[in-house]
């Protein structure tokens, strides 16, 4: 395996945030290859994206502005990354560990007869090998696989664990051939956008979350979005929070909601139960906000914060507004 293919997930011409990181892991990759980083971009707004990608340290960008690719669910996205890594020989490919990824990934690795990998944090070689290092059961322990007997490699990377930087470079764009005609079985009828306007958990790099101790929904409208705005982020929630009906699953950090590593995590009202601590324990800075100066997510946070949470979040977005200087 020599060169890297980043699979591109965008929606509307609108990347992930994600896309990013994984050019940069990409190129990063590719480095210690010897090889090419490569990027494949697809669907509507793909031609615009692909001059963003300039920025990013990817040395070919792949672009089909392909209206199947919006209209059918995840197959013409798979028939152009096979093209791509057909043509470009023994490869890893990186896709992201979202819904749209795995599918992706999964399904690349079944048709190239490749091997996978999955919710990895590290990618690196060693031993001559491609290594991926991924977090099990819930972080408690950490496994290193490598790539053997395959030609193709596919990684499905964890969103924020790599860091996107930016380079410009002269990365060549090259138009995709539309692969051959195929009948595509799952036809999309409708996308419904969730909270439209509002930056998932996943993608915000500052996640303000609320449990049970917020004692209802209209905190998570008020205060925490206050502070989440001021700081740029997203709002988040526990398990508690949800199953009480004040916010939506959508929301939910956790186990059974997502997994997240923000480069800082404000836990309100949240005692930090190893359910919900699976979901965050990667963030960068991890700051709980809690009455209870024994609570257990003192035990794993950087700064514990003890008070009522009703005086402390305003007065925080207070001060951040000032320092920020935005207007209230
Ligand atoms: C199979 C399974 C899967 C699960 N998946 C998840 C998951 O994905 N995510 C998740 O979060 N949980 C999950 N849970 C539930 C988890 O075990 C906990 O029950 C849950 O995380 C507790 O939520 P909480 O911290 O909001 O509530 P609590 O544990 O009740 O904590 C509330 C906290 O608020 C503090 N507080 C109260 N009032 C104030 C105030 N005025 N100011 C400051 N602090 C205050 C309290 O001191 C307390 O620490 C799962 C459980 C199971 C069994």
């Amino acid at each position: 395996m020599r060169d890297v293919i980043a699979f591109i997930e965008q929606h509307a011409g609108t990347p992930r945030r994600v896309s990013f990181e994984l050019a940069t892991a990409a190129k990063d990759l590719a480095a210690e290859l010897g090889g090419k980083a490569h990027a494949v971009v697809v669907g509507k707004g793909a031609s615009t994206l692909a001059n963003t990608l300039k920025n990013y340290p990817i040395d070919v960008i792949h672009v089909a502005e392909d209206a199947d690719a919006d209209a059918y669910l995840v197959d013409p996205l798979v028939d152009y990354v096979e093209s791509v890594a057909k043509a470009t020989g023994p490869a890893v490919i990186l896709v992201p560990y979202t819904m749209i990824g795995r599918d992706v990934g999964s399904r690349i690795a079944a048709r190239l007869g490749g091997g996978l990998t999955a919710d990895v944090t590290e990618v690196h070689v060693g031993g001559g090998r491609v290594v991926s290092v991924s977090p099990k059961l819930g972080g408690l322990t950490v496994t290193s696989c490598a790539f053997k007997n395959v030609d193709y490699g596919i990684v499905a990377v964890r969103p924020n664990t790599f860091a996107a930087r930016e380079q410009s470079g002269a990365g060549e764009v090259v138009q995709l051939e539309k692969p051959a005609t195929k009948s595509y079985p799952i036809k999309i009828e409708d996308d419904v956008v969730e909270a439209a306007g509002e930056l998932g958990v996943e993608e915000a790099s500052t996640v303000v979350s609320g449990g049970r101790g917020v004692g209802g929904p209209e905190p998570f409208t008020t205060i925490l979005k206050d502070l989440a705005d001021a700081l740029g982020g997203a709002v988040g929630a526990s398990r508690a929070a949800v199953d009480a009906g004040w916010v939506p699953h959508s929301h939910q950090v956790g186990q059974t909601g997502k997994t997240i590593s923000p480069q800082l995590y404000i836990a309100v009202g949240i005692s930090g139960a190893i359910q919900h601590k699976v979901g965050m324990r990667t963030a960068g800075t991890i700051v709980a906000i809690n009455k209870d100066a024994g609570v257990p997510i003192g035990e794993f946070a950087d700064l514990l914060v003890v008070g009522d949470l009703f005086q402390i979040v305003p007065e925080l977005t207070k001060r951040v507004r000032e320092a920020k200087a935005v207007p209230a």
